[in-house]
């Protein structure tokens, strides 16, 4: 198994896909030491872009409330996302750009071995559980994933809203109650 750091390193060269071209910068993803759950999120925004790290901005600091209500820091936790360069205009990832992507994910994941998996949005849920799923009807329960290339190891995955999504529909929408909901059902896998 390739370690994270040297990952990263291969990553940071990566220009296997179109998103190559709109990126300043591969944005890998944080994995703090003894991690058991990973985030995983979309794509790079401009922010994430231009500072190489992921789930800054408005984005972030939502997802650090609702974090910190189930008991959970981020500094603890592996966040990154389903492709690593940003798209243009912050469209969302084309199949073929998450496909070619894939591998990084997938040896990122391996080289974490968590407790719990954290799928944000639908990028990710179509990462973790396929193509064509609807995250209303795949939240709020525990999903068992193998994932390709790893051993028979099957993770624990939740799948959620994206916090964009909680910001889009508001302090008292569903998306928002949904993630903070799912992030304490995660929290509880991981035991916390
Ligand atoms: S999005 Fe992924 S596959 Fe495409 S260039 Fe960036 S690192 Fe490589």
């Amino acid at each position: 198994m390739t370690s994270w750091s040297a990952l990263a390193a291969e990553m940071a060269g990566c220009t296997a896909c179109a998103l190559a071209a709109s990126r300043t910068q591969v944005v890998p993803g944080v994995r703090p030491a003894g991690a058991r759950i990973v985030l995983v999120g979309e794509a790079p925004g401009r922010e994430e872009d231009e500072g190489g790290v992921p789930f800054v901005g408005r984005s972030g600091r939502l997802l650090d409330e609702l974090l910190a209500g189930a008991g959970l820091d981020r500094r603890e936790l592996a966040v990154v996302n389903t492709v690593k360069c940003r798209p243009p205009g912050n469209r969302t990832p084309r199949r073929a750009e998450a496909a070619t992507c894939r591998p990084w994910l997938d040896a990122q994941v391996a080289a974490v071995d968590p407790a719990v998996i954290v799928t944000l949005g639908g990028s990710a849920l179509a990462w973790a559980l396929g193509p064509g799923r609807r995250l209303g009807a795949e939240r709020g329960r525990v999903h068992q994933v193998r994932l390709p290339g790893a051993d028979q190891t099957a993770y624990d995955v939740v799948a959620t809203y994206h916090p964009a999504a909680a910001l889009r529909f508001g302090p008292h929408g569903a998306p928002r109650a949904a993630l903070a909901a799912d992030l304490q059902l995660a929290a509880g896998l991981a035991g916390r």
